[in-house]
């Protein structure tokens, strides 16, 4: 994914890691990164980009379980002041059997390859 920070106005990428345990509706591939791609058209940050993408699923699917995780390097944080090049911001958002079971929580971070 790629989008612009608020706060300074400087373009973020990374990866956004969905996943969703569909109830009676199923959604295709390539609309789950139509939906991240949607949400971070506009001017955003990390977290709320992160909540909206789960947050949508949740409403239009009617999931058991939602997990979005969302790893990127914002150019604000690599060029001013601190220069952590590099470094990555996580933010993740759960709802469902994702949020409330350990076991599936850990499975999906373990695929994401965040632990
Ligand atoms: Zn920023």
């Amino acid at each position: 994914m790629q989008s612009l920070c608020e706060h300074h106005l400087l373009p973020f990428h990374g990866v956004a890691h969905v996943a969703y345990l569909p109830g009676n509706r199923i959604l295709g591939l390539s609309k789950l990164a139509r939906v991240v791609e949607l949400s971070a058209r506009d001017l955003q940050v990390q977290e709320r980009l992160t909540k909206q993408v789960a947050g949508w699923l949740q409403q239009h699917l009617a999931p058991r379980g939602v997990g979005v995780i969302i790893q990127a390097q914002h150019l604000c944080m690599s060029l001013r002041g601190v220069r952590a090049t590099g470094s990555r911001t996580i933010t993740s958002a759960l709802h469902g059997v994702l949020r409330e079971d350990p076991r599936s929580r850990q499975e999906f971070f373990a695929l994401a390859g965040v632990t």
